[in-house]
């Protein structure tokens, strides 16, 4: 049972995905194309949230062949997908990454994995929330959050602001916050 479809993963993006994947998300629609890090990071998440190999290669692919051709897309780009999902090399099921692993990479110029409350510049920060919904009060209380380097609480006051609700138990995990989402929402 996939958790998540094609058809409506743009929507579900919008709604319960946390920041570090939306934002690996929209710039792979923006851009077609993401670099190692970020196809690691979203890869394995919607890996994780229920997207099938078939769904997933089919997802990448339509992006991808946009920027560098279908061809290039099946030669470079399939094997590592299909090596996520354990299909190649030592097979392997790799798990997504926690919070913890993302907060502490070292995303370079032009990289967009890690953790935007970590790895955002302020203004970045601050922007980006506003397009999640998140305002006012509730927004000067993640920036505060960030300025004390408590970035998974900075995430857990998104959540509460976005879902409008209390979330307790924190965020420490991309694939937690979504299903504690999904869990809301439905
Ligand atoms: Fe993603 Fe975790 Fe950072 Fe939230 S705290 S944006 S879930 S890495």
């Amino acid at each position: 049972f996939a958790e998540i479809s094609l058809k409506d993963i743009d929507q579900v993006a919008q709604s319960s995905f946390p920041l570090c994947m939306r934002h690996l998300f929209e710039k792979l629609r923006e851009d077609h194309h993401l670099k190692h890090g970020g196809r690691m990071q979203l890869g394995l998440f919607l890996k994780g949230v229920g997207l099938k190999l078939d769904d997933a290669l089919a997802f990448w692919k339509a992006e991808f062949s946009r920027k560098v051709g279908a061809e290039r897309f099946d030669k470079e780009y399939a094997y590592g997908i299909r090596h996520n999902y354990g299909k190649e090399g030592k097979r392997t099921d790799y798990t997504p990454y926690s919070c913890q692993k993302i907060i502490s990479s070292v995303p370079s110029v032009g990289d967009h994995h890690g953790c935007p409350y970590r790895h955002f510049s302020e203004e970045n920060l601050r922007a980006a929330l506003g397009r999640m919904g998140v305002s006012n009060r509730a927004l000067e209380d993640v920036i505060d959050r960030v300025r004390n380097k408590h970035y998974q609480l900075a995430c857990t006051l998104t959540f509460e602001a976005v879902h409008n609700t209390s979330c307790d138990a924190g965020i420490n995990h991309p694939n937690q916050y979504f299903s504690d989402s999904k869990r809301i929402l439905e």
